[in-house]
């Protein structure tokens, strides 16, 4: 377990309509923090659905690039930016996907929805949904699209018990990360969503503990990810300790860099 971590690869814009500030305001940030790396990775939008509150707009895609690509240049000497997407993965869209990875530096695997219109893991995620949860992010991670699956216990948002087949989702998922070498992010932002009453006692919904139990007994490499929404996110120096505290004594092995691929 770290204490500090010199970059962060999980960083939104204003483009999801979720997310505050300049996309500058991000990188200054970071300047602040002393991170030596910035990866902006943005809510990727799709060709032909949109969710406004929840993703870019595929139509503003080109400007997120550009300017992030600008700040790149501009702040070259002082920390090295990535410009990146948090995708979600269908296998609709694959094609899609693999031509919006020659564009852009990284992507990180996010899944938040089943569908590419919807149905919010978030809302509700019984037993077969974590199935499906867990093989969608799985496809993602044997795709070679992906360099890490972001907050991957995602589905106890939108769940009160941690089940069998939760179980069995984290066995998969750790199993199919050592495989594919895909960092699994430690989720900053989850503790800002306050503790759920969960059947084994209140938490917060990730990390998740009894998840994160089950992904130590493999050799996974794990990284934090702030998951900002606002650029102030980035100078949160108490985070990382804080969600230490929810994983302590887990033999969790932290990566001394962020590995694209
Ligand atoms: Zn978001
Ligand atoms: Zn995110």
């Amino acid at each position: 377990m770290k204490s500090k971590q010199d970059f962060n690869m999980h960083t939104h814009t204003k483009r999801c309509g979720h997310a505050y500030g300049d996309d500058e305001q991000y990188v200054l940030a970071a300047i602040d923090a002393g991170f030596k790396q910035l990866g902006f990775s943005e809510h990727i939008g799709y060709t032909w659905f949109d969710i406004p509150t929840d993703r870019m707009l595929y139509r503003d895609t080109n400007d997120y690039l550009t300017s992030i690509y600008h700040l790149k240049e501009k702040y070259r000497d002082k920390i090295d930016i990535k410009v990146g997407f948090e995708i979600e993965y269908y296998d609709s869209e694959v094609d899609f996907l693999k031509d919006m990875r020659e564009r852009c530096d990284y992507m990180i695997v996010g899944q938040h929805c089943k569908y590419v219109d919807g149905f919010g893991f978030d809302y509700l995620c019984r037993d077969e949904d974590v199935r499906d949860y867990t093989d969608l992010v799985c496809k993602a991670m044997r795709s070679g699209l992906v360099s890490c699956l972001a907050h991957p216990d995602y589905f106890m948002l939108g769940r009160r018990s941690f089940s069998k087949a939760c179980e069995e989702a984290a066995h998969q998922i750790a199993q199919c990360a050592v495989e594919c070498d895909v960092l699994l992010e430690v989720n900053l932002k989850g503790r800002k969503s306050g503790k759920k009453p969960y059947a084994q006692g209140d938490a917060y919904p990730y990390p998740y503990r009894p998840f994160w139990e089950i992904i130590a007994q493999y050799s996974v490499q794990c990284v934090y990810g702030y998951d900002a929404h606002v650029p102030v996110d980035l100078l949160d120096e108490r985070a990382i300790d804080e969600c230490n505290k929810l994983i302590e004594g887990l033999n969790l092995t932290f990566a001394d860099e962020f590995k694209i691929k």
